[in-house]
């Protein structure tokens, strides 16, 4: 049984209710998490707020770093346990479970490092006024975090939120607590002082909503879909609250004729692969140079029919879905595509030891993608790639520009001069040349346009979006 953790103490719900937590590799039930209500927020919220004013509020900068540090080290002394926490929750295969624990841990790291670093300016202004600027926490920040990358999404969000100074309340998807709910104790065990972090269980409807309605939240950063992304933005907008939503995309790879394949290919095959395509930055369209349309497909189809698809512990090319319901989204997909005749050039294979209640699915690689079909425009959130061709430069980019969402675009080719085109016409929050997110980029500021939402986290930038900026003028004369 899992309980809520509310400063530094596991805490059962005040529904007194729970909810079953699901391995998505054999869809069995093996655990249980608090199904929280409205009165659980109420209490996490209290306990930040008291914390956020006598305790940590009252930290110094370099102290806020000290104690992160020592939750990174914390967090690597302890990443096979996270890990395995983590490949069984999520039914993330092995290595990529691994990945996340140690993203966390770098996030705590580079965020204790950036606590003390993170100042104001000083303006000239009229004669006999001095003018300075001071970055000050929000207060109490809450943090809604969708399952896909619970480790990595809590470590760039209230790893940054800590660093600046702020109290969290944590809401994690429902399907994805266990990880989080262990982080926040061992963050107990170095020291952060009660209340500092809390986690509230349960569904978004009930934890989630309450958490974004609630007047004692100053702050809201949300990773997860455009439409609860509204609902945040519309709920949070009746107090004037400030809010960060990161929406996920619909993230191009554009490959030139004059593009080393060798490069991309590896590339474009992990970035619709990873976490089985459960990834806001999946490159899920392939927008390829007529000239090496068929070659590169020929290519990319041999390579997705060795991907092996099986049980988390495998730790093969993939892990199963989420979800029973996330399966059926991209069954729904797909049976669409079976509709309009897009073409299937090749899919990999579920193995025959994965069990029949596991959420598998073959990743998939499709040609042809009409690009005003729902195919091409809206997030499958699974392991399909969708190819298209163009013609030229201007017809790339009108491709790549022609959904609602702009998070991440690749760019695969040679020539410098168009490197840079590309990169200013493209309208996203991230271009990437010649690599797709490469080693993790914790330091990078990560963040969208369009629906796919607004605000940054990652990098130092994050800082500013976790403090509000206050302007003080002296006038001494
Ligand atoms: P979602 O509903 O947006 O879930 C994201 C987070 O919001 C979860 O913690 C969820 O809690 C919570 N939530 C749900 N309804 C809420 C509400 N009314 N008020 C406040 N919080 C609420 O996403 P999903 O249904 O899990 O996934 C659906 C689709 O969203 C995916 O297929 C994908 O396209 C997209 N998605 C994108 C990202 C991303 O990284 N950008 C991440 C996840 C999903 P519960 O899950 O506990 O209900
Ligand atoms: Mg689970």
């Amino acid at each position: 049984m899992q309980f809520n953790f509310i400063a530094n103490a596991p805490q059962t719900s005040t529904s007194g209710q729970t909810l079953a937590v699901l391995d998505p590799s054999d869809g069995q039930i093996y655990d249980q998490i608090q199904r929280s209500q409205a009165a659980d927020v109420d209490e996490a919220v209290a306990a930040a707020r008291q914390c956020f004013n006598t305790v940590w509020g009252k930290f110094s900068a370099a102290e806020r770093g000290r104690l992160l540090m020592r939750l990174s080290a914390r967090i690597s002394d302890s990443v096979d346990e996270l890990t395995a926490i983590e490949q069984r929750d999520c039914g993330k295969p092995t290595k990529q479970a691994r990945a996340d624990a140690l993203a966390l841990a770098r996030y705590f790291e580079f965020y204790a490092g950036a606590c003390d670093k993170l100042h104001g300016d000083t303006i000239p202004y009229l004669e006999g006024y001095s003018v300075l600027t001071w970055r000050e926490p929000h207060g109490v920040t809450g943090h809604i975090i969708p399952w896909n990358y619970p480790m990595q999404i809590f470590g760039r969000s209230v790893g940054g939120a800590l660093a600046a100074g702020n109290a969290c309340v944590v809401k994690p998807a429902e399907d994805a607590c266990l990880s989080l709910l262990r982080v926040a104790q061992l963050a107990a065990e170095v020291g952060f002082p009660a209340g500092a972090i809390n986690i509230v269980t349960g569904y978004g409807h009930e934890v989630g909503d309450a958490l974004a309605r609630h007047p004692g939240i100053d702050h809201i950063s949300f990773t997860g879909s455009p439409s609860v992304g509204t609902l945040i933005q519309q709920v949070a907008a009746q107090r004037h609250c400030p809010v960060t939503l990161e929406l996920g995309g619909k993230s191009p790879q554009i490959v030139f004729a004059d593009a080393d394949l060798d490069a991309a290919v590896p590339a474009i095959l992990n970035a619709i692969v990873q976490n089985a395509g459960q990834t806001c930055s999946a490159g899920s369209r392939l927008l390829v140079a007529q000239a090496i349309y068929e070659p590169l497909l020929a290519r990319l189809g041999q390579a997705f029919e060795q991907l092996r698809v099986g049980p988390a512990s495998m730790d093969l090319d993939l892990g199963p879905l989420i979800r029973q319901s996330q399966q059926q989204r991209v069954w729904d997909f797909l049976s669409d595509a079976q509709v309009a005749n897009i073409p299937m050039v090749a899919q990999g294979r579920v193995v025959d030891e994965a069990p029949q209640a596991g959420f598998y699915q073959a990743p998939t690689l499709l040609r042809d993608v009409p690009p005003q079909h729902r195919l091409a425009q809206e997030e499958v959130f699974g392991p399909v790639l969708c190819a298209m061709a163009f013609d030229d430069e201007d017809h790339a980019v009108a491709l790549a520009n022609a959904t609602r969402f702009g998070l991440v675009a690749g760019v695969w080719t040679r020539d410098g001069a168009r490197q840079f085109r590309m990169a200013r016409r493209i309208r996203s929050g991230q271009v990437f040349i010649n690599n797709y997110g490469a080693g993790g980029g914790v330091e990078l500021p990560f963040g969208g346009v369009k629906s796919s939402g607004y605000g940054r986290e990652k990098g130092f930038e994050a800082l500013h979006g976790f403090t509000t900026l206050k302007t003080v003028a002296i006038r001494h004369g």
